[in-house]
């Protein structure tokens, strides 16, 4: 394995749940007819349904940090119907499309499901996203977005001025596209209702990472102190796919970083017109996404990067930082200080093509994961139907997801990171007035 998950402890949504302690590490050697490794929405969410489907039988999760605690809460909680970045160019291209939005969909209903059945508070609140711009340079981009909606039935519509800035609280923005259908909501408290609702015949054993895999008629799984032989083994690892050396040649991940205020004050609130909660998402591929929260605070997430470690040391944290907090002052201007009370980073996994894994890679061995940048409702929605593959049982949604377009393919090393590297610079460049 060459890198190790590492979550940093300043997650602003994790920092306001409660505590809860970790469940034992892996030790010793075990059979099991069920393991899943990561214990993200994706790994939650199947070890949710094979639990539910086989009363009887352990299942095993195992995750290399706390439970939920990775990517599934270090996210900025949009809980998205459709995404902007992938628009289409041809009639078979938007076919595409209205299969992702239709799985969207999906995903956001099992989502209110799970979160109605086992009681999850998580702060939700449909009140849609904007797709926002500083410039007028998106407004055909976010014109043809509209209308694209509009035909597949998700309202939404266009705001520019004061129309916006009314909406918002900040002047900041010239012009965006408000969507529908798209919660907000709290993602470390989404996660932790998951952990929480696992029952009793799911074993979880947390700090635990993975060394190896070594896959044949059973699964080989070596951890730092045991080992673990399985039958059925579920890869959900995100992220960390080509650290395992699983589909590193299709998939890659990011390392992102944002901070969170504390609440504005009752005068700060009033000086943004004591605005409702909202979601920004920018309409360029490399802006800024930012929330006001139910709780009155800012979250600023700005920055992304490739990353030999996948997690920031306090130094580079604070250098972050700094950024997150020129991207707030320029949209609140009367907020001279450092008001940030929490900065975190996360690992995101995207592929060339916005396409997602989902594969059985050899036998009774199933992969999910890579949902770039969108994927709350996705990975919750993967989890239950490769769960539900694994056992034979066949939906139709599982066949839409398998027929789906694969991942391409991408160069080797060092040359991918030197390519996402350059991509990346110039996506900045173009966007650096929208962070
Ligand atoms: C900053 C940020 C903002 C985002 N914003 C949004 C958003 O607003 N909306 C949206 O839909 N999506 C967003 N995303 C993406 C979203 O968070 C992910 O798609 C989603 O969390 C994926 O869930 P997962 O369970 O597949 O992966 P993860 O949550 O990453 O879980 C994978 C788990 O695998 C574990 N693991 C990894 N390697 C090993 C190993 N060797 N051994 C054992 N365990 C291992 C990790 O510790 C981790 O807990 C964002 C991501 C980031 C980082």
């Amino acid at each position: 394995m060459k890198i190790s998950p590492n979550n940093d402890n300043g997650c602003g949504w994790l920092n306001l749940l409660p505590k809860r302690p970790s469940t034992p590490a892996f030790k010793g050697t075990k059979r099991a007819k069920w393991l899943i490794i990561g214990a993200g929405y994706s790994g939650l969410s199947a070890a949710l349904t094979l639990a539910e489907n086989l009363p009887s039988e352990e299942i095993i999760l195992v995750d290399a940090n706390k439970a939920g605690e990775g990517a599934s809460a270090r996210n900025s909680g949009f809980l998205v119907a459709s995404a902007l970045n992938e628009g289409h160019l041809s009639d078979n291209g938007l076919d595409d499309y209205k299969e992702k939005i239709n799985l969207y969909k999906k995903s956001i209903e099992l989502a209110k499901h799970l979160i109605q059945k086992h009681n999850i508070e998580c702060d939700w609140q449909e009140s849609g996203k904007y797709h926002a711009s500083k410039g007028l340079q998106h407004k055909e981009k976010l014109k043809n977005y509209i209308e694209l909606l509009d035909g597949i039935g998700i309202n939404s519509q266009l705001l520019e001025g004061n129309d916006l800035s009314d909406k918002l609280g900040t002047d900041f923005y010239k012009i965006a596209a408000k969507t529908e259908s798209c919660i907000l909501l709290q993602p470390a408290a989404f996660a932790r209702g998951l952990v929480n609702a696992l029952p009793e015949n799911v074993t979880l054993y947390e700090n635990s990472v993975v060394k190896k895999i070594n896959s044949g008629s059973v699964h080989k799984i070596t951890f730092a102190d045991g080992e673990i032989i399985a039958d059925n083994l579920i890869v959900a690892v995100n992220g960390f796919m080509p650290s395992m050396k699983i589909k590193n040649n299709r998939v890659f991940p990011l390392l992102l970083s944002a901070s969170m205020t504390r609440p504005l004050t009752v005068d700060e609130q009033s000086m943004i017109g004591n605005v409702n909660q909202w979601g920004v998402v920018s309409a360029s591929a490399m802006g800024a996404t930012v929330r006001y929260t139910s709780d009155k605070r800012i979250m600023i997430r700005n920055t992304v990067e490739v990353s030999s470690s996948l997690a920031m040391k306090n130094s580079e944290m604070a250098k972050r930082r700094k950024i997150h907090q020129e991207g707030l002052i320029k949209r609140f201007p009367f907020i001279k200080n450092d008001i940030f009370e929490h900065s975190w980073s996360g690992v995101t996994c995207i592929s060339a093509n916005n396409a997602n894994v989902y594969q059985e890679i050899s036998n009774n061995h199933w992969v999910i994961g890579c949902y770039n940048g969108t994927g709350i409702g996705m990975s919750t929605l993967f989890g239950q139907e490769i769960a539900l593959r694994a056992l034979g049982k066949s939906s139709k949604t599982n066949k839409i997801i398998e027929d789906r377009p694969k991942a391409s393919w991408l160069p080797p090393q060092p040359f991918l990171n030197w390519g996402i590297r350059m991509r990346l610079a110039k996506d900045r460049n173009s966007a650096s007035s929208e962070n």
